[in-house]
C-alpha cells in the first residue's frame, strides 16, 4: 500500500517536473525564435513589424505620444538593447538630444563598427536647418514624405533579411505589399491638396517638422521653433510666427500630439485664428487610437489639414 502511494506520488512529481520543462523549454524556443528588435521611437516600430511580421518581437524605447528627440532611456530599454538581435534608429540628428542613444549604445556594447545597428535613414536626402546658429544641422523628420518612408521600409527589409537570412523570403513579401500600400498613399497625398487654392495651401504648427512634407506634398510650412530643443516658445519665437500669420493671411493653425499645446494657443489668443485639430509629427498615436500606424498617421495628416484650410478658408 505504502509502496503503491510512494509509486503514484514519485510518478506524479515526475510528470510535473516534466510538464514544468516542457513548458519552459516551449516557451524560450518561441521567444529565442524570433528575431529580437529595438526601435528608438513608434515610427519606426510600425514600419519594422510591418516588414518583420511574426518573425520578429520589436520594443520601442520612446513611449507612444512622447518627443524622441530627448529621452532617458529605462532599465527595460537598456536591457533589451543589449539582448537585442537588431537595433533601429533614424539619426539625420534624431535621437541626438542629450545624446541618449549615443550614450545606450556604448553602455550595451552596440556602438563597435559591426554591431548590428542601422540607421533606417540611410539613402534619403538630407535636409538642413536654418535657424542661426543651427544651420548646416540635419533635419530629422524624413519620415513625413511617404517616398521616404518607402526607403526606410526597404533599409528594414535589407537589414532583416541580413540578421535573418533563412526568412529572406518572408521578408522580401512583406516589404513588397507594405512598399505597395505606401506607394498608393503617396500618389493619393501629392493630391491630396490639389484642389485648395496655393495662397491657401500653409501648415502652420508648434515645432518646424514639415520640410519634408511640404516638398513632397506642395504645401508651405511655418512654425513657432524649427526643432525640438531647449529654446522652444520664445517671445521672438511667437513674434516671428504671428507675424507670418498676419502677412500670409493664414486662417487656421495646427498641434501636434507630441508637444505641449501652450505656445500654439498663445499664438492663436493672440492673433484670432483658430486651431483647426492635431497632427501626427515625431510619434504615432495611442495602439487603438487614431494615427496608431506609419499609414495611419499620414493619412490622417493629409485629411486632417486639406479639411481645416478648407474649412477655414475665407
Ligand atoms: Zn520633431
Amino acid at each position: 500500500m505504502l509502496k503503491t502511494f510512494y509509486s503514484i506520488f514519485i510518478g506524479v512529481s515526475m510528470t510535473l517536473l516534466l510538464v514544468a520543462c516542457n513548458g519552459e523549454k516551449a516557451s524560450s524556443d518561441e521567444s529565442s525564435d524570433k528575431v529580437q528588435v529595438v526601435t528608438t521611437y513608434s515610427i519606426l516600430y510600425d514600419i519594422v513589424k510591418n516588414i518583420g511580421g511574426d518573425q520578429v518581437e520589436v520594443h520601442s524605447m520612446v513611449p507612444f505620444g512622447a518627443n524622441p528627440h530627448e529621452y532617458d532611456p529605462l532599465p527595460e530599454d537598456v536591457k533589451k538593447t543589449a539582448d537585442a538581435d537588431v537595433v533601429f534608429y533614424n539619426g539625420l540628428n534624431l535621437e541626438a538630444g542629450n545624446s541618449w542613444f549615443e550614450k545606450l549604445l556604448g553602455t550595451t556594447g552596440k556602438s563597435g563598427k559591426d554591431a548590428p545597428v542601422f540607421r533606417l535613414s540611410e539613402g534619403v536626402e538630407p535636409k538642413y536647418l536654418t535657424t542661426k546658429g543651427k544651420e548646416g544641422q540635419e533635419d530629422p523628420h524624413a519620415w513625413l514624405n511617404i517616398e521616404n518612408g518607402i526607403q526606410y521600409a526597404k533599409n528594414a527589409r535589407d537589414a532583416l533579411i541580413k540578421i535573418d537570412p533563412n526568412n529572406k523570403e518572408v521578408y522580401e513579401k512583406n516589404a513588397k505589399d507594405y512598399i505597395n500600400e505606401l506607394s498608393a498613399l503617396h500618389e493619393e497625398a501629392k493630391k491630396g491638396f490639389a484642389n485648395i487654392p496655393e495662397n491657401e495651401r500653409y501648415l502652420v504648427t508648434s515645432e518646424g517638422a514639415f520640410k519634408y512634407f511640404s516638398d513632397a506634398y506642395n504645401i508651405k510650412a511655418g512654425y513657432i521653433w524649427e526643432i525640438n530643443a531647449e529654446n522652444q516658445g520664445s517671445p521672438d519665437q511667437i513674434r516671428q510666427v504671428i507675424d507670418l500669420i498676419n502677412e500670409k493671411d493664414i486662417n487656421v493653425l495646427f498641434l501636434e500630439t507630441s508637444i505641449d499645446p501652450r505656445s500654439m494657443e498663445t499664438v492663436s489668443r493672440e492673433t484670432g485664428v483658430p486651431i483647426g485639430g492635431k497632427v501626427f509629427t515625431d510619434s504615432l498615436g495611442k495602439p487603438g487610437e487614431d494615427g496608431d500606424t506609419y499609414i495611419g498617421m499620414m493619412k490622417w495628416n493629409i485629411k486632417t489639414i486639406a479639411d481645416q484650410i478648407k474649412k477655414h478658408s475665407k
